[in-house]
C-alpha cells in the first residue's frame, strides 16, 4: 500500500488501529484468490464484446422511444445480446420490470395454467416470491394460488444440499407438476449457493425422470461470477434483476428473462398482456443505460465478488464466522457474517453506510420493514436506490444476528468499506 494511502486513510476516517493490521493482512492474504476471478472476468468480458459486435450494435441502438414503443431497435437487439450471452433462443430485458421479482413472478406466472403445479426443489423461495406463490400464511390477493396453481416446496437437507431422491419420486408421482423452480443463490437462508456444476447435477437428474417439465432458474446474483450460467447447463427459463450484477451498477432499474423462445414468449404475455407481450414497450432513453451496464457488468461483478471475499477475509482474522469462507468457491456475490450480537451488527451496517460515496452522514436504524417479522437494519449508499451491486449491507435484528454484505462497484471502494464497517465493530469493546 502507497504510504500516502495508508496516511490518507489514517488522516480523515476513524480506522481502528487494530482493525487497521487486519485489513494490511487481508489484502495480502486475498490477493492469490483474486487471480481466478480475474480470469473469470476476462472471459466473461470477451463473451459480452462478441455479443455487442455480433449484434453489430450501434449509436442508433441507444433509442428514446416514447407512447407505444413499437419497433424499438435498441430493446429488440439487447434481448438478443442477453440471448447471445446467456446461450439461449430468446430474451426479455426491459426497464419495466419494477424488480427481479418482478421478472421471476412473470417468467413462473407466464408459463403455468390452473391445475399445474409448481415444485421448488432449493427450499422456500426468497422471501419477495412467497408472496407471487400465496406461500405466505397470510391471504396472498393475487397470487398463483388464488388461481388454483399450487407450490410444493422440497427442503434442502441438512448440509443444504438437494434431496435427490425425494425430487425423483415427487416428480414420478405427481404428473401436475409443471414447473421446477431452483434458486442460485441463498437469499436470507443460511445455506451455501449453487455452484453451476451443482445445478448442472440437478438439471440433468430432474430431466432423466421427466422430460415435460419447465426448469427455472432464478439466477439473482450469480450473473458472470462463473464462466457459465444455469442456461448452458440445461435451465429452460430463468430471470434476474437489473439491479443486481448485470446492470452494471449502471442500469437505472428493470429485470431480464432469458430461455427457450416458447417460454420467454410466455412470460411477456405477464409483463404486458397476451396479444402485445414484448413488442411494445417505449424505453424512454434508458437503452444506453442498459448496453453500457451490461458492458461493464463482467467487471463490476468480479470487483463485487473481490469485497466479498475479503470482507470474509477480514472478519475471520477478527474472529467473525462467514459464510461462505474466504477460501470458498463462489457462485455469487453475497458474503454472511455472523456478529453474535445486536450491537455488533448495527455499527458494522453503520461503518459501510459512513463509508459510501452518498448518504454517508446518514445513521442507520434498525426498522420495521414490511413483510418482515423482525427489525432490519440495512446500510445502502447508493447511486441508484435499493440497487445492491452497490456496496451494501442489511440483516435481521435476531439471532445469530447476521450481516449479509454485498456489491461494491470497485474493489477499492468495496474494501474501504469493509474497513469502516470492522472499526466501528472494534471500538465497541
Ligand atoms: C434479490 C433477489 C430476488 C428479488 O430481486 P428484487 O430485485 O429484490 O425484487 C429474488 N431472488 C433472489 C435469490 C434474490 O437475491
Amino acid at each position: 500500500m502507497l504510504k500516502k494511502t495508508e496516511e490518507f486513510l489514517i488522516n480523515n476516517y476513524n480506522v481502528n488501529e487494530e482493525a487497521f493490521k487486519l485489513y494490511k493482512q487481508a489484502i495480502k492474504d486475498t490477493e492469490e484468490i483474486f487471480i481466478e476471478y480475474d480470469e473469470i472476468r476476462e472471459y466473461n468480458q470477451l463473451k459480452v464484446l462478441k455479443a455487442f459486435q455480433d449484434e453489430k450494435i450501434s449509436e442508433s441502438h441507444f433509442t428514446n422511444t416514447t407512447g407505444y414503443g413499437i419497433d424499438d431497435l435498441g430493446r429488440d437487439a439487447l434481448d438478443r445480446v442477453y440471448a447471445r450471452i446467456f446461450k439461449t433462443e430468446a430474451g426479455l430485458v426491459r426497464p419495466h420490470f419494477v424488480s427481479g421479482t418482478h421478472a421471476i413472478g412473470a417468467a413462473i406466472m407466464g408459463n403455468v395454467r390452473p391445475g399445474d403445479k409448481i415444485l421448488c426443489v432449493s427450499g422456500m423461495p426468497y422471501d419477495t416470491l412467497l408472496g407471487v406463490l400465496g406461500l405466505t400464511n397470510k391471504k396472498n390477493i393475487g397470487s398463483l394460488d388464488e388461481y388454483g396453481i399450487q407450490t410444493d416446496v422440497i427442503a434442502l437437507d441438512e448440509q443444504g444440499k438437494f434431496k435427490f431422491d425425494e425430487i425423483k419420486n415427487t416428480l414420478k408421482n405427481d404428473k401436475a407438476i409443471k414447473l421446477i423452480h431452483i434458486q442460485r443463490s441463498t437469499g436470507y437462508a443460511s445455506r451455501k449457493s449453487f455452484l453451476i456444476e451443482e445445478l448442472e447435477k440437478v438439471i440433468k437428474y430432474i430431466r432423466e425422470v421427466r422430460e415435460d417439465v419447465i426448469i427455472f432458474v432464478d439466477n439473482c446474483y450469480g450473473e458472470f461470477i462463473e464462466s457459465i450460467e444455469p442456461t448452458e447447463v440445461g435451465a429452460d427459463l430463468m430471470a434476474g434483476s437489473l439491479m443486481k450484477n448485470i446492470g452494471g451498477g449502471i442500469a437505472p432499474g428493470g429485470g431480464y428473462i432469458v430461455g427457450k423462445k416458447e417460454y420467454v414468449e410466455q412470460a411477456s404475455y405477464r409483463l404486458t398482456v397476451p396479444g402485445i407481450g414484448g413488442e411494445y414497450g417505449a424505453t424512454y432513453g434508458l437503452m444506453r443505460s442498459l448496453y453500457q451496464g451490461l458492458f461493464s457488468a463482467p467487471h463490476v461483478s468480479i470487483e463485487a465478488v473481490k469485497t466479498a471475499i475479503f470482507c470474509a477475509r477480514v472478519m475471520e482474522l477478527a474472529g467473525f464466522k462467514g459464510f461462505p469462507a474466504s477460501t470458498d468457491k463462489r457462485t455469487d456475490i453475497i458474503q454472511a457474517i455472523e456478529f453474535g450480537d445486536p450491537k455488533r451488527l448495527i455499527q458494522f451496517c453503520n461503518g459501510i453506510q459512513a463509508g459510501s460515496p452518498i448518504d454517508a452522514f446518514a445513521v442507520c436504524e434498525p426498522w420495521a420493514m414490511p413483510g418482515y417479522d423482525s427489525e432490519i437494519i440495512m446500510a445502502a449508499g447508493a447511486f441508484i436506490s435499493g440497487s445492491t451491486i452497490e456496496l451494501s449491507a442489511d440483516g435481521p435484528i435476531r439471532e445469530p444476528y447476521i450481516a449479509y454484505i454485498q456489491g461494491g462497484l470497485n474493489f477499492d471502494h468495496g474494501k474501504i468499506g469493509v474497513l469502516l464497517g470492522l472499526s466501528k465493530v472494534l471500538d465497541i469493546k
